[in-house]
């Protein structure tokens, strides 16, 4: 059996009285059957004191160290205190154009540090209008699947994103979910069956109390992954409490 996931990406929203918030009002009890974490802006990390639940990055450098202004690398997270890091968030590959090979160069220097990459995939409303999701999908998979050994894929946690859905209430229903969730696993089970059965795959977009449920009670559907209701502490535990 999986164990349930939700994170919280913040994106780039928050501050310390947030932080405080959630500090106190997020306590082990939430985090019981479920592993929590929370991705906030990086400079917010060293607010956080707490052990109910785990932190984690929005963003890596694929670098060791070096002359790569404004980038931060996987061991500055570590001291940090992150066990997580997501790559190949859709707004990191469209602002900042990041391909499938750079995201999954990225996960690997996650892995490489002990940590775990929630790697983000999902396709633009234009794919799926023509019909075009799985294909997509199974491009953006390709580049990890190329990239990493099966015992590090079986490392990573894998999140679909349809950008359609993300920040817009268009939730994907939970069939649409749960037809792509099952897309995913099958196709990792063509590398290896026990790490497609042992993989975590999480839903994001639009997730909010009131949908959580139904998402998560899908078969492939391991969690979420959070954006606009994860700043609000109530939101986020009864999303979380979703999953239990
Ligand atoms: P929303 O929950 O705000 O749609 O964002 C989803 C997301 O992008 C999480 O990474």
């Amino acid at each position: 059996k999986r164990k349930p996931f939700v994170a919280g990406n913040w994106k780039m929203n928050g501050n310390r009285s947030l932080v405080e918030s959630f500090v106190a009002s997020l306590d082990s009890d939430v985090a019981q059957h479920v592993d929590v974490v929370i991705c906030p802006p990086a400079v917010l990390l060293s607010s956080f004191n707490s052990a109910s639940f785990s932190l984690g990055a929005q963003d890596v450098s694929a670098q060791d160290n070096g002359a790569h202004t404004g980038d931060m690398s996987v061991d500055m997270f570590k001291e940090a205190g992150c066990e997580y890091i997501i790559v190949g968030h859709s707004e990191r590959r469209e602002d900042h154009g990041e391909s499938n090979a750079l995201i999954a160069d990225k996960a690997k220097k996650v892995l490489a540090g002990k940590l775990t990459p929630i790697v983000c995939v999902g396709e633009p409303l234009s794919v799926r209008e023509a019909g075009n999701v799985e294909s997509y999908i199974a491009e953006q998979l390709d580049a990890l699947i190329t990239a990493l050994s099966v015992d590090e894929l079986a490392k990573c946690v894998i999140a679909y994103e349809p950008i359609w859905a993300i920040g817009t209430g268009k939730t994907a229903s939970p069939e649409q979910a749960q037809d792509v969730h099952r897309f995913i696993r099958e196709y990792f089970a063509k590398v290896d069956e026990a790490l497609a059965n042992g993989l975590r795959i999480l839903y994001g977009g639009s997730v909010k109390p009131d949908n959580a449920k139904t998402l998560f009670a899908q078969a492939d559907v391991d969690g979420g992954l959070i954006g606009g209701a994860s700043l609000k502490v109530e939101d986020f535990i009864s999303i979380c409490q979703a999953a239990n």
